[in-house]
């Protein structure tokens, strides 16, 4: 098969590097790529979001399979375009990406199918907002309906953070993804990731994972894209697993299929779980990043199979066959994000290092320059090793992660703290 990832971020180069392990892949292109991923295929500088030209490129190379990694080809209608032209397809249509582009039409569904969340109420105007945040009090959560690239929750303690968040939000801050604003009951608890494919009626759980979202040692600093995760997540028990399918994602999935926009592709969802209950926080339609490298590192060819069997509508004949073990990924980043960055700093020592099947560097932020890999990007390498234990896949982590040259660069330390303290 000739294959077309679109994407070119951590995300995309372990799904390249999944897929590519296959042997029904014959030719692998990824658009638009980075300097990783171009040592694994053939990287096409389009625009992902380009329905347009993400059809001519799949025209000019009989490409049989397109797998999309990121949000915003999906909720631009990317998917629709290929599948109007019967290219085969792994990605949710744009009706479907609402449940990641709209957090109010998510409570929606929540709603109609009975799924376990937090109690919301919405609105269009600050002042309906505000008096709600009264009435409620603080700790509450206020979020821009939209996509706000990670940035549109205030989770805010105190009722002034809340009213300063309503007012961000409504003045503009996030341009329409804060048209409408949804108030949440703030939810304890510990947080868990949960990846279920789905092919619009059939669905497969291809494994949890727990991320680090703040930039800081001890989950400290502000938020960021993510700076590690690992896999399996020891709070997503069996049981507890078996509860987030049966009473959120089987009801998501038989209600989008009931309102006839059924959702194929990947069903992210964000858990909160307190005494053993999982509730809903969110859901996204593609794989986290980064995520998806510790995932990927775990399910390796297979993954190609079982993303195929999503699109191709027959997950009731699959698995997911998982080794026992455990897989960790450190984010690499550059010195300043989340906040202003250096780009086009060297990265010395990728070369020398003992990459195998069972640990992989991906890149995110890079590109090539003059034979060397430079950084160009505030998360630039994703440093991903494969353990019996969690503790040895850390170790392996670590110690490729203090193989690479980049003085310009740095890594949280304590990636893992929580599963293993
Ligand atoms: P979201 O983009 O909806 O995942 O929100 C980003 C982060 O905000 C989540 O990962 C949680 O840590 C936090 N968060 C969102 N909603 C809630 C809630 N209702 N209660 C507590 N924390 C929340």
């Amino acid at each position: 098969m000739n294959i077309l990832v679109l994407g070119g971020g951590g995300r995309e180069h372990a799904l390249a590097w999944a897929i590519k392990q296959n042997p029904k892949c014959d030719r692998l292109i990824v658009a638009p790529g980075n300097a990783g991923i171009a040592q694994i295929a053939d990287c096409a500088a389009i625009d992902p979001n380009d329905a347009a030209a993400v059809l001519e490129l799949c025209e000019a190379n009989a490409v049989d399979f397109v797998v999309i990694g990121p949000e915003a080809p999906l909720a631009a209608g990317v998917a629709d375009a290929l599948r109007a032209q019967n290219i085969l397809t792994f990605g949710p249509s744009a009706e479907a990406a609402k449940l990641e582009a709209s957090k109010a039409f998510t409570k929606e569904i929540c709603d109609a199918c009975n799924a376990p969340t937090a109690a919301y109420a919405r609105f269009t105007s600050a002042e309906g907002a505000k008096g709600y945040v009264r009435e409620q009090g603080a700790p509450i959560v206020v979020k821009a309906d939209g996509l706000a690239a990670g940035k549109g929750v205030i989770v805010a303690m105190t009722l002034d953070e809340a009213f300063n968040g309503i007012d961000e939000i409504f003045g503009g801050a996030f341009g329409s993804a804060g048209a409408e604003v949804v108030i949440e009951e703030f939810m304890e608890g510990e947080e868990a990731s949960l990846f279920v494919l789905c092919d619009g009626e059939n669905v497969l759980a291809v494994g949890g994972a727990q991320d680090h979202k703040r930039v800081g040692e001890g989950d400290t600093g502000p938020n960021t894209g993510g700076m590690g995760a690992y896999s399996p997540a020891p709070i997503l028990s069996p049981e507890i697993e078996a509860k987030a399918m049966d009473e959120i994602v089987r009801p998501t999935v038989a209600e989008m299929a009931k309102r006839g926009t059924p959702f194929q592709g990947v069903l992210y969802a964000g858990l909160m779980i307190k005494d053993g209950q999982p509730r809903l926080v969110e859901y996204n339609v593609r794989f986290g990043d980064p995520e998806c490298q510790v995932l990927m590192l775990r399910l390796g060819a297979q993954a190609l199979d079982l993303l195929l069997a999503c699109a191709e509508g027959r997950l009731n004949e699959v698995q997911a066959q998982w080794a026992p073990d455990h897989a960790m990924t450190v984010v690499m980043a550059a010195q300043g994000y989340p906040g202003a960055y250096e780009k086009g700093s060297v990265i010395g020592g990728l070369d020398a290092l003992p990459e195998d099947g069972s640990r992989m560097v991906f890149h995110a932020g890079t590109s090539e320059k003059d034979g060397h890999v430079v950084a160009t990007g505030g998360r630039v390498l994703n440093v991903t090793a494969r353990g019996a234990s969690l503790q040895e896949a850390r170790d392996r982590a670590y110690e490729m992660v203090d193989a690479i040259d980049w003085p310009e660069g740095f890594c949280r330390r304590d990636i893992g703290w929580r599963a293993l303290s």
